[in-house]
């Protein structure tokens, strides 16, 4: 059996890697194992949208689940902070902009709706303004005239989703991390106060370690299962779309108080539309999601989606396409993060849930905090796996 380390993390999408830099930033023995290739599922497939407002998910059950949603604000607070530090506190070229969001209104119910949300997000400590049409104008002239009012967030924005998971694997094994790619973890187990870690791909072994990470992302509950813990979580298959490259035309995230878009232009001018539009998941013969098969698209939710983005951004109407694809990623029965240790195992933490692209530098710091024996920067009991009872 190998020497201990001080923490295998589980999963080489965006939380992975960032947990595993920051342990080794502190001079932790960390060895990251994957089971394909490091930022193949969720993390390399997203819109790569920075949502520090509440999403449309978040607001579309009313204000009462839109104030639950807002109690996670501290994480998207955190969260804004680190990613505007980060290429400088890795030292890789990570792609972050955060040139401010608009969350778009077209009639009075939406309008009202924002009026209530930002009061709640300011409550909180989020800068998020209504603004008028005129303003939009000022800003914002690419938007349509149906936009009548926004929610203006200016800590909003985008990052490479395609290269902001590899650059901190990068980083990570620059301060000594060990990762492991095309192996699976196919057993957790506690014994004498320790953690045994089974992996499987070229050369079976066990590997000994004080703490595990369950960063997994659709593959949470399974491994929550591995060690007997209760994990739920729901997996959500999402369609996203990029056109051709056009000049320089959106520089905020946009999304809508009404619907599910969510629209930005990449630095190198593509537009990436997304915001929610569902994707087919397989079954298995029992009736349970197919995990590890590729979603279908819908040609209901590449049209309608389209036809959101042409109506808010009518100069869409002229750019052709240029690929669309799905991804599956995770979100938990309440829509409130999980993050934190995972009770009744002890030296074993969890985070996913949401936006966990954008609140994946966040989670990863307040589990490189438990790790190292220090008390996280923020209450996290509401976020912890104990509100879930034992199943
Ligand atoms: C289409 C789409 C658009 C999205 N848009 C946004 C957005 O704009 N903004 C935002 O914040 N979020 C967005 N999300 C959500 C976001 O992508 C995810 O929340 C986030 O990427 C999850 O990161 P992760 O590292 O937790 O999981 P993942 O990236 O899924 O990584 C988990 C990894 O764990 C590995 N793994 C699983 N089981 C094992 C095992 N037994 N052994 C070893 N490895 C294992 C998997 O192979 C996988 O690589 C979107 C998601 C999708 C699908």
């Amino acid at each position: 059996m190998d020497a201990p380390f001080d923490a295998v993390v589980i999963g080489g999408g965006l939380l992975g890697c960032a947990t595993a830099w920051m342990i080794a930033r502190e001079g932790g023995r960390v060895l990251l194992v994957e089971r394909d290739q490091i930022n193949q599922h969720a993390s390399g497939r997203n819109a790569g949208s920075l949502h520090f407002q509440l999403e449309y998910r978040m607001i579309d059950r009313g204000i009462e689940a839109a104030r639950q949603a807002a109690e996670a604000m501290p994480l998207h607070l955190e969260a804004a902070r680190l990613w505007a530090a980060l290429p400088q506190l890795c030292g890789e070229p990570v792609e972050v902009r955060q040139t401010g969001g608009l969350m778009i209104a077209e009639d009075a119910g939406q309008v009202a709706l924002l009026e209530q949300k930002t009061e709640i997000e300011r409550s909180w400590g989020l800068d998020n303004q209504l603004i008028d049409r005129a303003e939009i104008d000022r800003i914002a002239p690419y938007l349509s005239d149906r936009v009548i009012a926004a929610a203006h967030c200016p800590l909003e924005g985008k990052a490479d989703a395609r290269t902001a998971a590899p650059a901190l694997a990068r980083a990570a094994l620059r301060l000594g991390a060990e990762i492991r790619t095309g192996c699976a973890i196919t057993g957790l187990s506690r014994q004498g106060g320790v953690w045994q870690v089974q992996l499987q791909g070229d050369t079976a072994r066990t590997v000994s370690a004080s703490a595990v990470v369950i960063a997994a992302g659709v593959w949470t509950t399974q491994l929550g299962q591995m060690m007997g813990a209760h994990l739920p979580t729901i997996p959500l298959a999402l369609t996203m779309t990029v056109t051709m490259r056009i000049p320089k035309l959106v520089p905020h995230l946009v999304q809508h108080a009404g619907g599910k878009l969510s629209l930005k232009q990449a630095l190198d001018g593509n537009i990436l539309i997304g915001g929610g539009w569902p994707a087919r998941l397989p079954l298995l013969p029992d009736g349970q999601p197919d995990l590890d098969t590729r979603p279908e698209l819908l040609a209901s939710s590449l049209a309608g989606n389209a036809a959101m983005a042409i109506r808010v951004l009518p100069e869409l109407g002229k750019v052709p396409t240029l690929r669309s694809w799905v991804g599956t990623t995770t979100i938990t029965p309440d829509q409130l993060p999980l993050v934190g240790p995972v009770p009744g195992y002890p030296g074993a933490f969890v985070a996913t849930g949401g936006s966990a692209f954008t609140l994946g530098p966040c989670f990863a710091q307040v589990l490189a905090d438990l790790i190292a024996g220090r008390q996280a920067s923020m209450d996290l009991t509401k976020f912890d796996a104990a509100r879930y009872g034992r199943g």
